[in-house]
């Protein structure tokens, strides 16, 4: 058994303190992660605050995670000390229906384990990044390909596969127009992506405060959602429209910025819609969710992103300002995501 390091959530009114938590000893088929970077991804928040009922305390947030092996059990052949990891929001699943079968262990009909807050095969809570390390089994850690940075390559972990598997499966790419609602941690990283898979990017955010770093991120339109005209001038145009807010939406509005067979995928915890019959039939759009990815789909983004040079602009805090950088996202006050340094947590025993 390890002790690591940690920051933990207590209560969903609590701010977060620092805390130890006990790492499982090695399993065959385990790998000790001397994490070095964790994402705050707004997740976290949601979880942590309460916004989706009651979870189980004290809780370990985080799940854009990456480091370096520090330890394999015997039967590991995937990873070796010294190489460059990360996990992202799984760390298990029953490996045998049919969602796991075609590696979209997100959707494991038997219940997918979870980084944190999940009950673990030994009957414990998992317990997330937040942390110096972490014991995963080896079909749940990614490989870090050389180029990308650990700090820029963690958020990736969550909101780089949130964004990539939808932009996949719904086609964007050359001669594809793509809408991207939100420009904060996961909608920068959706800009990037995009614009690397070819696809020409628009930016709808509440504002234009953020329009010259939207068109540096690679953006090529940038407009704001707050003015009536933008939903006149862009009506009938995307193929695909990821919307990764967590506010609610008027579905309806960016329906009709959708093309004939255009989609419209909600990745954001929007908690409610207003739906109009119409606003789908008509041109046969189609109204989409999507959850992360699974693991093979993680490792196809991260090695993506590796070759078209995209990580996430990161904001590298320390341990002890975790509770301020929660309500500086909350004010969308980050460009674009606080990555914890974990050697701020403190040391091991
Ligand atoms: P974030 O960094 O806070 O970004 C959210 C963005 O949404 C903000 O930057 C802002 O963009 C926009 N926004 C915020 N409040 C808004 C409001 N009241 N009305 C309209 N727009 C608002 O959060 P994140 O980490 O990217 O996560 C976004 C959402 O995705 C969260 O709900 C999270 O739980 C969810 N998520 C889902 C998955 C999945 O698997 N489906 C995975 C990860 C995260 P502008 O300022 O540009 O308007
Ligand atoms: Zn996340």
């Amino acid at each position: 058994m390890l002790t690591a390091s940690a920051y933990a959530a207590t209560s969903p009114t609590e701010p977060l303190a620092p805390t130890t938590v006990e790492r499982r000893d090695l399993g065959p088929r385990d790998v000790l992660i001397d994490i070095k970077y964790c994402g705050i991804c707004h997740t976290d928040i949601h979880w942590v605050r309460g916004d989706w009922g009651e979870k189980d305390y004290p809780v370990v947030p985080g799940h854009e995670i990456a480091g370096v092996v520090a330890e394999v059990g015997p039967e590991v052949t995937t990873y070796a000390v010294g190489d460059r990891v990360g996990v992202g929001c799984m760390v298990n699943s029953c490996g045998e229906c049919g969602p796991c079968r075609q590696g979209e262990e997100q959707y494991c009909t038997n219940g997918t384990i979870l980084t944190y807050g999940s009950i673990d095969r030994d009957g414990t809570l998992t317990q997330g990044g937040y942390a110096t390390h972490v014991v995963v089994d080896q079909d749940f850690v990614l490989r870090i390909p050389e180029g990308i940075g650990l700090d820029e390559a963690a958020p990736l972990l969550c909101a780089g596969v949130t964004t990539y598997s939808p932009l996949k499966r719904w086609g964007a790419g050359p001669g594809k127009k793509v809408g991207v609602i939100g420009l904060g941690g996961l909608g920068h990283v959706a800009v990037k992506i995009a614009k690397a898979m070819g696809a020409e990017v628009t930016v709808l955010s509440r504002s234009l405060a953020k329009k010259d770093d939207g068109l540096r991120l690679g953006a090529d339109h940038y407009y704001a959602t707050s003015d009536p005209a933008t939903f006149e001038q862009l009506a009938g145009t995307f193929d695909l429209i990821v919307n990764t807010v967590s506010a609610e939406l008027d579905v309806d509005a960016y329906l009709n910025l959708l093309t004939v067979n255009g989609t419209l995928a909600i990745v954001g915890a929007t908690p409610k819609f207003s739906l109009n019959r119409s606003s789908l039939v008509r041109n046969q759009r189609a109204f989409a969710g999507s959850q992360i990815g699974g693991i093979r789909t993680t490792q196809e983004m991260l090695d993506f992103c590796a070759a078209h040079g995209v990580g996430a602009e990161v904001e590298i805090t320390p341990a002890g300002k975790i509770n301020e950088a929660y309500d500086r996202v909350l004010a969308s006050d980050v460009r674009y995501r606080f990555v914890i340094d974990t050697s701020t947590l403190g040391t091991t025993s």
